[in-house]
């Protein structure tokens, strides 16, 4: 009998009968022949469980789809009014040459964006220690920092954004950039989900024992609880139903927020009530 190597995926459970997360298991299977040194002969049947590389496969695979398909839409877009613009000659007519280049221009903004947020990610789960430079820094310059530039879409929502840190020079360790990035997406998603005027918006930063504990919330619309489980996987949106020119995000930021803040130590949560309130809190080790 030659050796032979097996390959085994099961949907419904484990081979040991424990059903994983996802319903779903992969399992190697080596089977040879052996003989013993009393020259009995046996099989020999070695079970391997592949589930988690298998699961990490997929997920690059469901990544590299989704990513694909986000990205095709803005730009049959700019394809479709390029064409227009050069096969159908709207090139003479300035004012549809100007409409047609605005639009382009917000599509190829959302290609950059988009890539960015993909490059964050790959950039977090590379695992290089280089990739998070830790220094102290105040959280409060970094929020300062954060509300500027979210401040043309404050003032188009007439938000009401508050920050209270506690005490005022809270610093801790961590990486300035990646710190500037999880507040700006979380404050700016609980601006655009609520785009009606008058939005209140808390942000507030303290100490708990040995934790630094930092809270975005906001009274808005919220986010159903059947939601809940999903909206920091990648690519995951609560309104799917939307038309392209209305899609507000790339549905990476909560996913890069969440990776942000596991790779400082962390831990992030959410909780909402819709049309109540909906908060995020992150527990770092201080
Ligand atoms: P995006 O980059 O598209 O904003 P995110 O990963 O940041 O995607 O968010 C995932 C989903 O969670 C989005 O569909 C968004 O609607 C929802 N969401 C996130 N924050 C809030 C909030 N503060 N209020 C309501 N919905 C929210």
């Amino acid at each position: 009998m030659k050796s032979q190597q097996i390959i085994i995926r099961n949907n419904e459970s484990s081979l040991s009968n424990e059903k994983n997360q996802d319903g779903l298991s992969a399992w190697m299977v080596d089977v040879a022949p052996h003989t013993s040194s009393d020259k009995t002969d046996y099989t020999c049947v070695i079970f391997r469980n592949m589930t988690a590389e298998y699961q990490a496969d997929q997920i690059r695979q469901d990544f590299v789809a989704n990513a694909s398909h986000e990205l095709r839409t803005p730009m049959a877009i700019i394809k479709g009014y390029l064409e227009a613009l050069l096969e159908d000659n709207m090139i003479e007519e300035p004012d549809i040459a100007k409409r047609f280049l605005t639009i382009m221009d917000k599509h190829s903004n959302r290609i950059s964006r988009i890539i960015d947020d993909m490059l964050a990610i790959s950039k977090l789960e590379s695992k290089e220690e280089a990739s998070i430079n830790m220094e102290e820094f105040k959280i409060n310059e970094c929020i300062v920092d954060v509300v500027e530039r979210l401040s043309p879409l404050i003032s188009e929502n007439k938000a009401n954004v508050n920050v209270y840190i506690k005490p005022k020079n809270l610093s801790f360790n961590g990486d300035k950039f990646y710190w500037a990035q999880i507040m700006f997406n979380l404050v700016e998603n609980a601006l655009k989900e609520n785009p009606k005027p008058g939005i209140k918006v808390d942000i507030s930063a303290y100490c708990i024992d040995n934790d630094i504990i930092i809270k975005v919330t906001d009274y808005g619309k919220g986010i159903p609880v059947e939601a809940l489980p999903y909206i920091f996987k990648r690519f995951y949106r609560v309104d799917k139903h939307h038309t392209n020119s209305g899609i507000k995000g790339t549905g990476l930021g909560l996913s890069i927020v969440k990776r942000a803040v596991e790779g400082h130590g962390g831990t992030i949560s959410v909780h909402s009530i819709p049309g109540v309130e909906t908060v995020f809190t992150i527990k770092i080790p201080n």
